[in-house]
């Protein structure tokens, strides 16, 4: 079965794979004619794009308090981030859009390793740190402390500070500049409705951003930070979670340029499960909390309705919300958004490939696209959380390449079992 990421309904056929691109996609009447490669029968599996991660954060290192983030030397920083990249991959992610590293090189050498095919991982867009201002989310210093340089976001202050980071950032090689533009869930001095960045410095990032053709990512929870974003030309837009209507509207205005992606799960997790991790919450903690992913969930119903591009990408890489899980976004988008599982799969393969900026090569199985595709035991439109399992991933190819083959005998276990 073939379940394109398209959108369509999926049918039986046969899929012709050569070097890193699919070369024949052709329906089961027209069965393809024998050839000289390899042949895999899959007796009724379903093939389907490899996932995207839309909100990666490869560095972040499943603790706690992003403290941890901060004081790790970057030599096992790196050898962690790595790590997680071939979690992601073992876990059916062939790319992954990066929403901020915690030291300013970490993506941009993950991702080289990647590509070299030194390291196995998801085709990544490298991020850099968050950049925010003096006092915004992840300024960790204390005024009676030497910081030195242990600080997973970088604090600027005014559009000249903004400019050199995005500039330094650009010369160290990310794709993609990540602003903190408002406050947070996480953050009670300075919650998610404020707006901490100031006109001049959003649009200085964006300034850079053109100039170096790269993309600009924002965290953007209050409802000025995302005005403030799209006016600049800000490219993807995480959380939105206090957006009003001027808010909404903006966004379907621009929602042929624009990505939003709420990173349900970092906020779900925290309220339902964080307490089975040791970490219980205060009643003032879990009602902050409850109330943000409320806002959340209603906003991207109606920025769904809208026909806003609404992607999965869930903040993974906390104690609580550990990298691997990452296909639970899809079911709480189904769950949570209303979405069908098919809509919730595009947003994962076909949106995926777009927010990559790589809409007519990635996130589809269709002629002429990059081979990054899943064999799936099951079908994943009659229940999404099968996508969490790995057993049922039963091929993972990435450019062409097996990074998990299939059994040589596929075919015949499967008739066999069925
Ligand atoms: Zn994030």
């Amino acid at each position: 079965m073939i379940l394109d990421g398209s959108g369509a309904k999926p049918y039986r056929g046969d899929v012709r794979v050569n070097d890193e691109r699919i070369v024949d996609v052709v329906p089961a009447e027209r069965r393809l004619p024998p050839s000289e490669g390899d042949v895999i029968d899959c007796a009724g599996a379903t093939l389907m794009p490899g996932l995207i991660e839309p909100h990666a954060h490869l560095s972040f290192v499943d603790q706690a308090t992003p403290h941890a983030f901060s004081s790790l030397p970057v030599e096992e920083h790196l050898l962690l981030s790595l790590k997680h990249a071939r979690l992601y991959l073992d876990q059916g992610f062939t790319a992954a859009f990066s929403a901020a590293a915690t030291k300013p090189r970490l993506d941009v050498v993950v991702r080289n390793a990647i590509r070299s095919g030194d390291y196995p991982g998801p085709r990544l867009l490298a991020a850099s740190v968050q950049l925010t201002v003096t006092g915004g989310v992840g300024d960790l210093r204390q005024l009676h402390l030497d910081p030195g340089e242990a600080m997973y976001t970088l604090p600027c202050d005014g559009p000249a500070e903004f400019r050199r980071a995005a500039r330094e950032a650009c010369r160290e090689g990310v794709d993609v500049l990540k602003i903190v533009a408002s406050g947070d869930t996480s953050t009670p001095a300075i919650p998610s409705a404020r707006t901490v960045m100031a006109d001049d410095e959003v649009a200085a990032v964006a300034e850079v951003a053109r100039q170096h053709e790269r993309r600009v990512a924002a965290h953007a929870r209050s409802a000025e930070s995302i005005k403030m974003c799209l006016r600049h030309g800000v490219d993807v837009i995480y959380h939105a979670t206090c957006a009003d209507e001027e808010a909404k509207d903006m966004l379907e205005e621009h929602r042929d340029r624009v990505f939003v992606a709420p990173a349900l799960s970092v906020t779900w997790t925290r309220l339902h499960e964080a307490e089975s991790f040791g970490l219980p919450s205060s009643n003032a903690i879990k009602a902050r909390v409850a109330r943000d992913l409320e806002l959340t969930v209603e906003c991207m119903k109606d920025l769904h309705r809208r026909g806003v591009r609404v992607l999965p990408g869930g903040d993974y890489g906390f104690l609580w919300n550990p990298h691997g899980s990452n296909a639970r976004d899809l079911a709480y988008f189904v769950d949570l958004l209303g979405f069908t599982p098919m809509e919730a799969i595009v947003g994962a393969t076909r949106l995926g490939g777009e927010i990559m900026g790589m809409p007519d090569s990635l996130g589809r199985v269709r002629n002429g696209y990059l081979a990054d595709l899943l064999l799936v035991d099951g079908d994943p439109l009659a229940d999404v959380r099968i996508l969490q399992n790995r057993r049922r991933l039963l091929a993972i190819m990435q450019n062409g390449v097996f990074h998990k083959a299939p059994p040589p005998d596929l075919g015949q276990r499967r008739r066999a079992a069925a």
